[in-house]
């Protein structure tokens, strides 16, 4: 642990950490040192993890990277930091993201960029920017991100490290300050497909505090072992006719599928006509369901209140127009927007229908074929206001990642080489639901 709070210190720069919990991860240390001694010590025992900032921890800062939630406190722990904690881990702090995880670069923090320890003229992705970038610089161990639309996958691909989302309902949504209720999941970002299949043991289950978290049996993830049949994976054929799908990373998933043919493994070109469609339905829906989670943030209630506040209109309009960044804006904007009765049945209704249709196809491909493999992204991470000037190109990088989320599965990015550009980039495997098990062990023969 002093280690990490020392490394933390000299790799500053990078903006990953919002707050590091000194005091307490070295009193936490100790009692698992305790407990080691007595042979007493659970599973994450001496694992030493960052928070993003936007899962609550019990008696400590939580803000979201948002102005908004300045000085704001947790008033009780998310379900995911408890059971790290009941298996000993340490927590170290909370990183920093896009404010409220909207975004793919990490520039949309109130605190400011992380850096990519890679590179630091470029982003570290995003949202989970401090999540990823804390990992591939050795601040700590692991990390825990939030995936609405690629938030941890996409960042693991830009830092080189690995980021898996699970199935929608496999991990315990409460104490995640929410975005989109129907799309989030926790997951961990970490430097192996172990660790990440130790942490997913550990925080995964039923919660009675999340209808959404399934009852569904857990499986033993940590004795995911790597594979020695032979497996059916589906390559999405146009994947490859995506607009500024980079030469070489696309080179690069050619080879991977001529190796896994090599090797016995059936690997089929199949169509998914509607993949242009992905980002713009994610969009809609991710947007409506960001406007309605956001209401609560009022000036009112917690969080910040603007002292130019006179009544309670002006306390909503003041608070939140100097409490919200400008991409939290657009996004409540177009979030309203689409769900504005004259225009709900155009934009929402029709998004639900065609993430419906997406759903289906996606649970028919998986039930033909063991995994979907594609790209995690289709360029490296690239350099600090790139898309300053044009959000929708930021929106549509996430074209392979928003794909498990629209339709619930699990996915993981794990790293699949270096660009000419120096950069590292991932591969991207996608299971059918609950799969977890299976889809970390194919990781680790890939890796
Ligand atoms: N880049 C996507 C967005 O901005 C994904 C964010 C996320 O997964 N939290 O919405």
């Amino acid at each position: 642990t002093r280690n990490y709070l020392e490394t933390i210190k000299e790799k500053e720069s990078l903006n990953a950490f919002l707050e590091v919990f000194d005091q307490d991860a070295i009193e936490q240390a100790k009692k698992v040192d305790e407990k080691l001694k007595n042979n007493t010590a659970g599973k994450l025992a001496g694992m030493v993890i960052g928070l993003k900032d936007n899962i609550c921890y019990k008696g400590h800062a939580v803000s979201a990277s948002s102005k908004i939630l300045e000085n704001f406190e947790s008033l009780y722990s998310a379900t995911v930091v408890e059971r790290l904690l009941e298996e000993d881990a340490v927590i170290i702090g909370r990183l920093n993201c896009d404010e409220f995880a909207m975004g793919s670069s990490n520039e949309h923090s109130a605190y400011g960029a992380v850096k990519n320890p890679h590179d630091q003229n470029r982003v570290p992705g995003g949202s989970s920017g401090g999540s990823a970038a804390a990992v591939a610089a050795g601040l700590c161990l692991a990390t825990l991100g939030s995936d609405t639309g690629g938030s941890i996958r996409q960042p693991a691909s830009f830092c080189g490290v690995v980021g898996l989302k699970p199935t929608y309902g496999r991990v315990s949504r409460w104490g995640l300050i929410a975005y989109g209720s129907s799309l989030d999941q926790i997951g961990p970002l970490t430097n192996t497909v172990e660790d990440s299949a130790l942490i997913l043991e550990v925080i995964a289950g039923s919660d009675q505090k999340d209808s959404t978290a399934s009852t569904k049996k857990t499986d033993a993830y940590s004795t995911a072992s790597k594979f020695e049949g032979k497996v059916k994976i589906a390559v999405i054929k146009e994947t490859f006719e995506t607009d500024g799908l980079d030469p070489e990373i696309k080179k690069n998933l050619e080879e991977r599928i001529e190796s896994l043919k090599e090797q016995g493994h059936t690997v089929d070109y199949v169509s998914l006509d509607i993949l242009d469609k992905l980002v713009p339905t994610y969009y809609v829906l991710s947007n409506a369901e960001a406007s309605s989670n956001l209401s609560r943030y009022d000036g009112m209630r917690y969080g910040y209140r603007s002292e130019r506040a006179e009544d309670l209109e002006s306390t909503y309009v003041k608070s939140r127009t100097e409490g919200f960044g400008t991409e939290v804006k657009r996004r409540i904007m177009l979030g309203t927007f689409v769900l504005s009765a004259g225009y709900y049945d155009a934009y929402y209704s029709k998004a639900q229908k065609v993430r419906r249709i997406i759903r289906e196809k996606t649970d028919e491909m998986l039930r033909d074929y063991d995994f979907i493999l594609s790209p995690t992204t289709p360029k490296t991470a690239f350099e600090f206001g790139a898309n300053d000037n044009d959000p929708v190109s930021m929106y549509l990088e996430d074209i392979f990642t928003v794909h498990s989320n629209l339709a619930g599965t699990p996915a993981i990015s794990i790293p699949a080489g270096f660009h000419s550009n120096g950069m590292p980039y991932g591969l991207q495997i996608m299971a059918g639901s609950f799969e977890e098990k299976k889809l970390l062990g194919f990781a680790r023969t890939l890796t």
